[in-house]
């Protein structure tokens, strides 16, 4: 391997990083990480701390899951590639959608798409809604509501219905006919009140105004994350899922659920849509399908619209939509590998478990120290909140969130941060000694940057 400096060197020379400036490179190298094992990262210097963002709300079951890269070498030496477009398809692919129909139908949803990753799903449920309404003979709904904070991937379709300026303001103009409705947050909202319900109850006749502003007869879907994750992990109170989909289901709205991180046990529940109780009529799902080893993506379809679209013998039923690496069998067979590890070691469960002893941490960590404003979380999704003043709820500096992730990954933990969020979502393996080497790597940072 080269030495370090070159790397640096050439990481801030020709590599462009989502999400950053490419002028910080030099005076920011980002951290250079050459392995992985069980729930830890090693950097370029050979030092080993704990993955605390779990790659990227994916590494679910840590990075030495025997099952999913075995599954993936195999595949490769059976069929490493082969297209899912018209007149072809593959055996671990069926194999996998028989399996997630199994998975979700609790949620309702047994049919199967497939893409390469979260923004390829969330644009395929946004294609599919609207595709949706003009078989069914209502070609003017064509608009979707999304909530403020939401992020839904970076394509054209996902930007537009994202609800954080930092991902729109520099690439609009995005699609037209999109509406965003407040976030379910009890921190920060425009209610007055912190009371989860009454902020979900006021949301919900938001929602109801814009559908007669609009014309629900305008309107295809309604994208929310059951558990808004990059918004800086806002938890809805239980009521607001199902208002919303009460809402949908008066006014002849899709309900999409995008759960990119929440499908398959982050928040303690198999599926966020079921750890509230609602069904969804399309789900977006990625990330830990393959636990983050290959990039693909899964879209749940409801039976009520698979219905619809498989009653349909006219063209317009055709989708006309999909990417070359739609359903590869590699994906497919590290997503069926995924599943059964998944279910073997109930990781839900223990997301649960060890998700109640984060916050308790987190909490004490609040009581600690003046800097942290706000702590959420459900099961192993969580942010601290950090601000210079918590009467005024001032958000916290750059350089402040810098020096506490800094000072953790010196204690050992990788965490990340957004905003002024420093955000959790470790593998969905780890222990309870686990959990206090996170609180205490976030306490040292707490204590370094307040
Ligand atoms: N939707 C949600 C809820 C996400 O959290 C993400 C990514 O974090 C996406 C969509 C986009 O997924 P990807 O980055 O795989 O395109």
């Amino acid at each position: 391997m080269r030495e370090t400096n070159f790397l640096i060197e050439n990481n801030a020379r020709y590599l462009w990083h989502p999400m950053a400036h490419p002028a910080e490179m030099q005076a920011h190298p980002p951290r250079i990480v050459n392995a992985a094992e069980g729930v830890e990262i090693v950097d370029v210097h050979g030092k080993k701390v704990l993955d605390a963002v779990g790659g990227l709300w994916n590494v679910n079951l840590g990075y030495s899951c025997g099952p999913v890269k075995k599954a993936i070498r195999d595949q490769l030496d059976e069929l490493p590639y082969y297209s899912t477009f018209r007149g072809t398809t593959n055996s671990p692919l069926i194999e996998l959608s028989y399996e997630l129909a199994e998975w979700f139908k609790e949620d309702g949803l047994t049919r199967s798409f497939y893409t390469s990753g979260g923004s390829d799903s969330v644009e395929t449920c946004l294609r599919l809604a609207r595709q949706y309404h003009k078989i069914n003979g209502q070609p003017e709904r064509t608009k979707f509501i999304a909530l403020k904070k939401g992020y839904h991937g970076t394509h054209f379709g996902g930007a537009s219905v994202n609800g954080n300026q930092n991902f729109r303001r520099n690439y609009e103009p995005l699609l037209p006919g999109v509406f965003h409705l407040p976030a379910p947050w009890t921190y920060r909202n425009p209610f007055g009140t912190s009371d989860g319900a009454e902020i979900a109850a006021a949301i919900g006749r938001l929602f109801e105004e814009e559908i007669a502003f609009q014309g629900a007869d305008t309107i295809a879907a309604l994208i929310v994350e059951p558990v808004l994750g990059a918004g800086g992990v806002i938890v809805p109170h239980a009521t607001f899922l199902p208002l919303m989909r009460e809402i949908c289901d008066r006014h002849g709205i899709l309900l999409i659920a995008d759960e990119v991180i929440t499908a398959f046990g982050r928040t303690g529940a198999w599926t966020g849509s079921r750890l509230w109780g609602v069904k969804p009529d399309l789900m977006s799902t990625a990330k830990a399908i393959t636990n983050g080893y290959f990039p693909f993506g899964a879209v749940m379809i409801s039976e009520k619209v698979a219905e619809v679209f498989e009653s349909n013998r006219n063209a317009v039923g055709t989708i006309g939509h999909g990417y070359t690496y739609s359903g590869h069998p590699v994906g497919a067979a590290a997503a069926l590998a995924m599943l059964k590890e998944t279910k073997r070691l109930n990781v839900a469960a223990n997301a649960a478990a060890r998700g109640e002893e984060l916050l308790r941490g987190l909490d004490n960590l609040e009581n600690k120290h003046e800097l942290v404003g706000d702590v959420r979380g459900k099961g192993l999704m969580c942010a601290l909140e950090l601000v210079s003043n918590r009467e005024k709820k001032t958000p916290a500096g750059k350089e402040v969130l810098q020096k506490v992730q800094d000072v953790a990954y010196d204690a050992g933990v990788l965490v990340r941060t957004s905003g002024p969020n420093v955000i959790l979502s470790p593998p969905l393996v780890i222990t309870a000694q686990d959990v206090g080497r996170i609180v205490d790597a976030l306490d040292a940072g707490l204590a370094a940057a307040g």
